[in-house]
């Protein structure tokens, strides 16, 4: 990514030394640079220009509210998968109609709420949950928008916990049984079938996964108009990975050549759900090294950010880059970075080489702009931290850290347990 270069020795985003938001905010925080997201949401754009689309950006990726507002200034809606999430992007600013909401177990109150939102379409994904929508709809008064998301089989190659376009998956209907679930929905007076979605997993490395998927979906756009459903909305989901370490995943544009052949017979509205591909290399995880410790088997760097605030490499065993914040020359080492929480599988890296780090050193873990805060907890009573907006030579926290106070928010001791109180 560019945008995170040495200058002078200092690893910057965009024009700002990490060091210097270090400074001022404290450690650990995430950093996110605006041209990136700008950047990466312009190649969508540019790349599926000759289609009428819409891109929604996957809220659980990056749900900071800054994020999606920059999003919608360049015309981007949201894919929401909780009334949270629909929270997030109405106080963002995005326009309802440009809301789409997917999800196995939608409960009532949230369609509820997204049906007076006035969003653009419910992603359903089973029977059950589209009489439920029928139900919610029928006390309102109205008709609620639905595309029913359909699971291809087919297998995008990707980390099991990220597949989700196989017949064992949890999500959406079987290709299968599509047209009859189409009928069901066409049989409800308060459904209005407006369009079909997919999204087969995340992290894909390869076009082929998207177009055989999309092929079928084809297929089955033209079966079922040929039985006088409405499909106009075409939603193909996201999944398109980044570079963590030596992945090397196709560009936007190139997916975008490889399939826009068939986004165009479809004559649809097309909408797009990235996540990861908009925001992951767009972020960084700013942390301070607390010790350094050398053992008989193994060196670890212990550092001040844990798996509470980055789960995915002991979630996923996934990889992150980590580089020096102050740029040095001084001899490689094999260490473990782990964390201060009280559990082995809390580590950032393993077996990792990085140049002899010093306490109350920084270190950044790049591509934590996506599944980084947003599967960030509690665990161990640590406050989350700080998320910065770095914008060319300036920067806006933009959400704080949170305080000792922000973690008993809520919280209660009844009186009974005062009158048990030993004196
Ligand atoms: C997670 C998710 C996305 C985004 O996936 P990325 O791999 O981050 O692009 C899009 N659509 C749905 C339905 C999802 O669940």
């Amino acid at each position: 990514m560019q945008e995170f270069t040495y200058q002078n020795g200092m690893l910057h985003c965009e024009d700002v030394s990490l060091a210097a938001i270090a400074e001022k905010v404290g450690t650990p925080f995430f950093a996110y640079s605006h041209s990136a997201l700008t950047d990466r949401i312009r190649a969508y754009k540019t790349a599926f220009a000759e289609v009428p689309h819409l891109i929604a950006f996957a809220v659980k990726a990056n749900a900071n509210i800054a994020v999606l507002k920059t999003f919608a200034n360049e015309g981007g809606g949201a894919d929401i998968v909780s009334g949270g999430e629909l929270h997030r992007a109405l106080a963002a600013g995005i326009d309802p109609k440009k809301l789409v909401f997917a999800g196995v177990g939608k409960t009532k109150q949230e369609m509820s709420a997204a049906l007076h939102a006035d969003i653009l379409m419910f992603n359903i994904e089973s029977s059950q949950e589209l009489t439920a929508l029928d139900e919610v709809a029928k006390t309102q008064g109205v008709k609620a928008p639905v595309a029913l998301r359909v699971n291809p089989d087919v297998n995008p190659n990707t980390h099991p916990y990220i597949s989700t376009g196989l017949k064992n998956s949890k999500f959406g209907i079987e290709i299968s049984k599509a047209v009859s679930e189409y009928q069901l929905a066409a049989r409800l007076s308060n459904i209005e079938v407006v369009g079909i979605h997919s999204h087969i997993g995340s992290q894909l490395t390869e076009v082929k996964p998207f177009v055989d998927a999309l092929a079928l979906i084809l297929e089955l756009i033209e079966a079922l108009r040929a039985q006088n459903m409405d499909i106009r909305h075409w939603d193909i989901g996201g999944g398109l990975g980044i570079t963590y370490e030596a992945e090397n995943p196709p560009l936007v544009k190139d997916m975008a050549d490889a399939i826009l052949p068939l986004l165009k017979k479809s004559a649809c509205h097309i909408i797009l759900e990235p996540g990861r591909s908009l925001s992951g290399n767009a972020g960084v995880l700013v942390t301070r090294v607390i010790y350094t410790k050398e053992g008989e088997a193994k060196n670890f760097v212990v550092v001040d950010a844990g798996m509470n605030d980055l789960v995915r490499p002991s979630f996923y065993q996934a990889y992150h880059a980590i580089r020096p914040v102050s740029e040095n020359h001084r001899v490689q080492q094999v260490v473990d970075v782990v964390g201060p929480i009280c559990e082995s599988g809390d580590f950032l890296a393993q077996e990792r080489s990085l140049p002899q780090m010093a306490s109350g050193e920084l270190l950044a873990v790049m591509s934590a702009g996506a599944y980084a805060f947003t599967m960030s907890s509690n665990y161990n009573a640590r406050p989350r931290p700080a998320e910065v907006l770095v914008h060319g030579d300036a920067f806006d926290i933009i959400r704080k850290r949170e305080t000792m106070d922000d973690l008993l928010r809520g919280e209660e001791i009844p009186d009974i347990l005062r009158k048990f109180e030993k004196v």
